[in-house]
C-alpha cells in the first residue's frame, strides 16, 4: 500500500492511514517513548503543536462565484472533477488497473477527501467502457453520489439518461449535454455524453470518446456551441477523433490529453498533437503534468496549475 500513498491525495492517504492501523502501531510506539521519557518534562504536549494547521485548515475550495475544472491523472482513462464553492461534479471515473485496484480508489476519491468533499451532486459516465467506468464501484462505495447520468445502463445500476439538450445551473455555472441526441446510432463511443461547462465567458468541453462520426454530426447540430476555452480530447487524441473541422469549430485555448505514460496506444496520436498547435492551442499531457487544474471566476487565475507528485505514480513509471 506504500506504493500507492503517493497518489494525488497523498496527504489524505498519509491521515487516512494513521487513522487505522498505522494509528494504532504510532500509538503504541508513542505509549513506549512515554515510558521512556523522564518524568516531569512539562509541557510535552507542546511538540503537537505542528500538528495544529493540519487540523485547523480547510480544505481548499473554490471562492463564491468561481469554478474549478481538474483533469486528474489516471493512467490510461479518464476522469475529471468540476467544483464550485457548494457542488461537485465528477466526469468519468478512470480504469481500472487490476482486480483489486481502480483509479477510483488510487485517485479520485483521494482527491474529493483532500477537498472535503463527502457528496458529489452529479457523476457523468461518458460512456461504458472500462478506461471510463473502471473506479466507478470504489466511489460509490466511499461518497455519496446524488444523480448519475449516463448513455446507458452501467453495471445494471440504475441511471438518468444524458441526452442532448439537458441544462443546469449552479450558481453562476451552466452546464449543458450537446449528444448524444435521442436518436443518435453508432458506437459506444459515438454516444459518449458530452457536457460543456461554462461560466462567465469561461468554458470547458467534454467530449468524452467520441469518434469522427459523432464530431461530424455535432458540427450539424452545435457547431455554435462548441466553442471553448479548454478541451479534452476527443478519446484520449486518438487519430480516429480531432477532425480538421472539430478542432477549428471548438478552437480551444488549451487541449487536454488524457493519456497514460507510454500507452500502448500510442495515445495521443502525432498528427493530432500537430493539429491542435497548428490551430493555436496549448497541447497539457495529464501523463507528463499529472492533474491539472483551471479556475474560472472573477478571482480565479485563467491558467493551467500542475499537481505533479513528488514520487512519480506506478503508472508513469518505466517497465523494467
Ligand atoms: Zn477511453
Amino acid at each position: 500500500m506504500g506504493l500507492f500513498t503517493v497518489s494525488i491525495g497523498t496527504r489524505l492517504c498519509h491521515l487516512g492511514a494513521s487513522r487505522s492501523g498505522a494509528l494504532d502501531r504510532r500509538g503504541g510506539v508513542y505509549r513506549r517513548f512515554d515510558r521512556l521519557a523522564p518524568r516531569g518534562i512539562p509541557a510535552r504536549w507542546l511538540g503537537l503543536v505542528w500538528l495544529l494547521p493540519l487540523l485547523v485548515t480547510p480544505p481548499p475550495r473554490p471562492k463564491e462565484g468561481e469554478l474549478w475544472f481538474t483533469l486528474l491523472d489516471v493512467g490510461q482513462g479518464l476522469s475529471a472533477v468540476v467544483q464550485t464553492r457548494d457542488r461537485t461534479l465528477v466526469y468519468d471515473t478512470g480504469p481500472r488497473f487490476n482486480e483489486r485496484f481502480d483509479a477510483g480508489r488510487a485517485v479520485l476519491v483521494p482527491y474529493l477527501r483532500q477537498h472535503g468533499i463527502g457528496h458529489v451532486d452529479t457523476l457523468v459516465i461518458s460512456h461504458g467502457d472500462s478506461d471510463h467506468t473502471g473506479g466507478l464501484g470504489s466511489l460509490l462505495a466511499e461518497v455519496s453520489v446524488g444523480r448519475i447520468l449516463a448513455n446507458g445502463p452501467i453495471g445494471g445500476r440504475r441511471v438518468s439518461v444524458c441526452r442532448d439538450g439537458q441544462r443546469w445551473r449552479w450558481g453562476d455555472a451552466n452546464f449543458s449535454v450537446l449528444h448524444p441526441a435521442l436518436d443518435a446510432k453508432g458506437s459506444d463511443n459515438n454516444r459518449s455524453c458530452i457536457l460543456k461547462v461554462s461560466l462567465g465567458d469561461r468554458s470547458v468541453l467534454l467530449p468524452g470518446d467520441i469518434e469522427a462520426e459523432a464530431e461530424h454530426e455535432l458540427l450539424k447540430q452545435h457547431r455554435r456551441s462548441l466553442n471553448a476555452d479548454i478541451l479534452v480530447a476527443p478519446h484520449h487524441g486518438s487519430k480516429t477523433s480531432s477532425t480538421a473541422s472539430f478542432i477549428d469549430a471548438v478552437a480551444p485555448d488549451y487541449v487536454l490529453f488524457a493519456a497514460g505514460y507510454r500507452n500502448r496506444y500510442r495515445f495521443p496520436a502525432a498528427a493530432v498533437l500537430r493539429a491542435y498547435r497548428a490551430g493555436g492551442a496549448i497541447p497539457l499531457l495529464s501523463a507528463e503534468e499529472g492533474a491539472i487544474r483551471f479556475g474560472f471566476g472573477p478571482g480565479a487565475r485563467y491558467a493551467p496549475e500542475f499537481y505533479r507528485k513528488e514520487t512519480r505514480q506506478f503508472w508513469r513509471t518505466d517497465a523494467p
